[in-house]
């Protein structure tokens, strides 16, 4: 089955009882038992929901993996995820992932005994250096955000395995409709489906996927045993959405790919980054293991004292957090998303005061350059 056809029709995409073409919403805590210690299919509704059962069958089939769990954000997935590990164990993780894995695994984590080196995962020689006796698992994002850099991912598995180390992909950014990590090797997939797969800027969730049955094993006990999962609701606007995943991604990178030309060529601009350039650090890596380059872009401004009048003129572009959605936004990472990473940890990263971060919407491409335009005229660029 194509992957147009697969969101549509792949999981569980209809209601076996009553043929319902959309999954009901189970909105249920728990289930009849008909005799003694004989439930049916369901228990209780942390352990199992049909609901979240049909976007749990559905991600899995995406990502090509065994199994599929849905949580209740994104952090609750890598959360679960790194529950594999215990205290003493070691992890690699990317040097730009997702503020708020870092600090999971800086707050919270470490306090129980993981450790953790921050590892530029472009860099092969570099993750070598970094492993360990006791490391198990090497956690990345490609491309990263913001600064969108790619990572070889089967390179990077395959050292992985080498030495029984898990390969952790965090999807987000990509979705398997551009990328499948569990294809290239990795043993793990993470998304926050709050992003792409959610698309609508109206939900909170998280999803995982593991490739092989034996760790899926291990993740479905984690999330029952520590309970952060998604509700029937969320797990039904999710299914929902990812109905209109391939449309969706389509058009964020056309018209994301137009507007990273546009920035390139305008001279307020000192540095676009986004992974379709042909000069993107990595392209030829992006170009290899993606199918598209989806539909995040950031920059810098030449002048970066103008970076605030700028990101506050945009009247399209709103500027808030998060990513992935219909509508446009824009960022300030520093400021913004990647706040809670120290300052020096950050510039170290390549992460300037003055970055900014678009999430390309799908409205039409020329309003969306206007836009830009006008925030350029008014912030005297
Ligand atoms: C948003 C995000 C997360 C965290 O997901 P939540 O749903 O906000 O908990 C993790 N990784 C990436 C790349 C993200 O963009």
């Amino acid at each position: 089955m194509h992957f147009n056809t697969k969101v549509i029709h792949g999981g569980i995409s209809e209601d076996e009882t009553t043929g319902a073409v959309s999954v009901p919403i189970y909105q249920t805590s728990t289930y009849k038992q008909n005799a003694l210690g004989q439930p049916k299919q369901y228990e209780y509704s942390r352990s199992g929901n049909p609901t979240r059962f049909a976007v749990e069958e559905l991600i899995a089939d995406l990502e090509e993996g065994a199994q599929g769990f849905a949580f209740a954000s994104g952090l609750a997935a890598t959360h679960a995820v790194f529950s594999l590990f215990q205290t003493g164990d070691h992890v690699i993780l990317g040097d730009d992932v997702y503020g708020g894995t870092f600090r999971l695994l800086h707050q919270v984590l470490e306090k129980s005994g993981l450790t953790y080196s921050l590892v530029k995962t472009d860099d092969l020689a570099a993750i070598e250096a970094a492993i360990l006796p006791e490391t198990k698992a090497i956690f990345l994002e490609t491309p990263t955000n913001p600064l969108l850099k790619i990572t070889d991912i089967a390179i990077v598995a395959q050292l992985a395995k080498k030495q029984d180390i898990l390969t952790i992909v965090d999807n987000t950014f990509a979705t398997p409709y551009f990328q499948k990590p569990l294809q290239l090797g990795a043993d793990i997939v993470i998304h926050s489906a709050t992003k792409y797969l959610g698309g609508h800027s109206d939900v909170v969730a998280g999803l995982a996927v593991a490739k092989e049955l034996q760790i899926a094993k291990r993740i479905a006990f984690l999330q029952n045993a520590i309970g952060g999962v998604l509700g029937p609701h969320d797990s039904w606007l999710i299914q929902r959405s990812i109905k209109t995943l391939a449309l969706r991604m389509e058009a964020h990178q056309n018209n994301a790919m137009k507007i990273a030309h546009y920035l390139q060529a305008h001279p307020a601009v000192a540095k676009v980054y986004y992974p379709g350039l042909i000069d993107h650090e990595g392209h030829e890596i992006a170009k290899s293991q993606m199918s598209g380059y989806s539909g995040m872009i950031s920059f810098e401004l030449t002048d970066e004292t103008k970076t605030a009048g700028f990101v506050e003129a945009l009247k399209i572009f709103t500027l808030a957090e998060s990513l992935g959605g219909v509508e446009s936004l824009v960022e300030v990472p520093a400021v913004m998303t990647h706040a809670s990473i120290p300052k020096e940890i950050r510039q170290q990263s390549g992460i300037k005061d003055g970055l900014i971060r678009l999430s390309v919407g799908i409205e039409d491409g020329e309003d969306l350059q206007a836009d830009l335009e006008q925030a350029f005229e008014k912030a005297g660029n």
